[in-house]
């Protein structure tokens, strides 16, 4: 049966919980265990396909088309294990859940409340799917003492109580700040944090203090003794200089082995962490550098684009090379050839990531023009192909009313919204006024490749699937005035309707993707048009 690991957060959020889970499950991983990250998201809302991405970050796609938590990308990357809609739930998805039921009915006349109708949903999704598993890790979203976040507590400790002592362990996570006038870390809060759990029944066995500065053994016996954990199972985790280096930072302060003594596990093997010092190693050691611009819409917030930053990382660390990223707004080149020219100029590789809306796609529009005029290596995903083929259509095929259908109408809809398309559970359809949240082709799609194609050399391979989230398709009526100015539609659906890579074979590197190959490219395995884009990236940095 599964062990499960509880975790928490106290003091306040953006402690990394996520990358904490990640790391901790990776360590796992190491030592021969089956693994499962799962994220519980304390908001209303039923998933966060609707949020923008300045509130959320990026939302992270599955194979089975959830729209999740970007927590769930480093889960996946750190892990391999794919995540899966059954992997992050929502209150508001909870709450869905349970009042269709009680508008059917189906509560029998009983009256529906938090304790025990919500509490038992949490549970059940916690113990979904999870019988060929040795750990389920449960990563609760928020900061204890959240209103939001108290039935997620509650159930919790529902579960402690009904599993076995040795079943499951509760880790809290929390901040140990430095205040620089007394020139000393300060414990109070964590000490607050862990009462405030404990009085909610949850005593935790395990603590991760997040601090600055080294923890003095003083500090650490002190927390010990008022948070009533063992010395050795407060655990300090000073800022690390690179995610990547945060599981073997986490092995050398004893996480893994703690948390194995709190389960009494006292037959584990010892991990084999070879590929994370490869990686580590891979990344502190570049033998080179290159500079790729991303030219976007939400680039004030990195988080925006999460998996599209580890992406490039994982390319960089493909090709041993350091990748540094400008994040490039686009609004700023809309008319402004100037700027766009001395900014592009000096970079190695453009990358028009996906996107959603009119603003800035003028300037996307011009560095497509520009990377294809002066052969930069050129990446487009997603709104990024859909911009690619608007500026072929316009500037190499004489089209030029050439626009999407997602900004305004027009004459020339080289990009438009599709109201039907072939999924493996069959013909989907959109309806007219359906809800704003899923109605988006998402999830894994397959797709088939050009034989002797640049992006069926890239995969060695003419079969592919990967992620989608998108509501507008390139418009296949267009495609032969489109190849007749050069652009190869080198990637389609199955069944020919749908273009999904697009490729320049004149130009070093050029190609566009319908979907979002990011999503799944991990360190150990990074994906290989990434990888393959760096090393253009490399070679054009030695040709200048
Ligand atoms: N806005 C575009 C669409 O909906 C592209 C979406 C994306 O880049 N993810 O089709």
């Amino acid at each position: 049966m599964a062990r499960y690991i509880f975790i928490t957060g106290g003091v306040v959020s953006s402690l990394g919980k996520g990358l904490m889970a990640a790391s901790l499950a990776a360590l796992l991983q190491a030592r021969g265990y089956r693994v499962r990250i799962r994220k519980f998201d304390p908001y209303l809302n039923v998933d966060p396909g609707t949020m923008s991405p300045y509130q959320h970050g990026e939302v992270y796609v599955t194979d089975d088309g959830a729209e999740t938590d970007l927590d769930l990308g480093h889960y996946e990357r750190f892990t391999g294990v794919p995540s899966r809609q059954s992997d992050n739930v929502t209150s508001g998805r909870i709450y869905q859940s349970i009042i269709t039921k009680e508008r059917r009915g189906d509560y029998l006349g009983a009256t529906v409340q938090v304790v025990p109708h919500v509490t038992d949903a949490i549970k059940e999704f916690a113990r979904a799917e999870t019988d060929d598993l040795d750990f389920v890790l449960c990563e609760i979203g928020g900061t204890v003492g959240d209103i939001e976040s108290l039935p997620f507590i509650e159930a919790i400790r529902q579960l402690r109580n009904e599993m076995d002592r040795d079943q499951t362990l509760s880790i809290h996570v929390t901040l140990v700040p430095y205040i620089n006038a007394a020139g000393e870390l300060k414990t109070k809060p964590t000490q607050h944090s862990v009462r405030e759990l404990a009085a909610l029944g949850v005593q935790p066995d395990v603590l991760l203090c997040r601090c600055e500065q080294p923890l003095p053994e003083t500090e650490r016996q002190k927390i010990a003794q008022f948070c009533n954990v063992r010395a050795e199972a407060v655990i300090p985790a000073l800022d690390a200089d690179s995610i990547y280096s945060v599981p073997l930072q986490y092995h050398a302060e004893g996480l893994d082995d703690e948390v194995l003594r709190g389960f009494g596990i006292r037959d584990a093997q010892e991990p084999d962490l070879s590929r994370w010092y490869d990686i580590c190693d891979r990344r502190n050691n570049p033998e080179g550098e290159v500079t790729i611009g991303v030219v976007g819409k939400y680039v004030g917030l990195q988080d925006a684009y999460k998996s599209l930053h580890e992406a490039l990382v994982h390319g960089g660390m493909a090709n041993r090379v350091n990748v540094k990223i400008r994040w490039l707004d686009a609004e700023v080149f809309e008319n402004e050839e100037e700027t766009l020219a001395a900014q592009l100029e000096p970079l190695h590789g453009i990358l028009v990531p996906g996107g959603f809306g009119e603003r800035g796609s003028e300037g996307k529009i011009s560095s497509v023009k520009f990377a294809r005029e002066r052969n930069v290596p050129f990446f487009g995903i997603c709104l990024g192909m859909q911009m690619a083929c608007i500026e072929a259509a316009r500037n190499t095929a004489g089209i030029e009313a050439a626009g999407t259908t997602e900004f305004r109408e027009t004459s020339e809809p080289v990009v438009g919204l599709i109201n039907e398309w072939m999924s493996e559970e069959g013909l989907q359809k959109r309806e007219h006024g359906n809800d704003l949240g899923g109605t988006m082709r998402l999830g894994a799609y397959p797709a088939q490749l050009l034989e002797n194609s640049h992006a069926a050399r890239i995969y060695g391979d003419t079969k592919i699937s990967e992620r989608h989230r998108h509501r507008y398709e390139v418009n296949s009526n267009y495609i032969d005035q489109l190849t007749s100015g050069g652009l190869v539609f080198s990637g389609m659906s199955p069944d020919g309707e749908l273009p999904e890579i697009v490729e320049r074979p004149d130009l070093s590197w050029f190609i566009g993707v319908q979907y979002h190959p990011e999503l799944k490219s991990k360190p150990f395995e990074p994906h290989p048009l990434f990888a393959s884009f760096i090393a253009a990236a490399v070679h054009k940095s030695r040709l200048v």
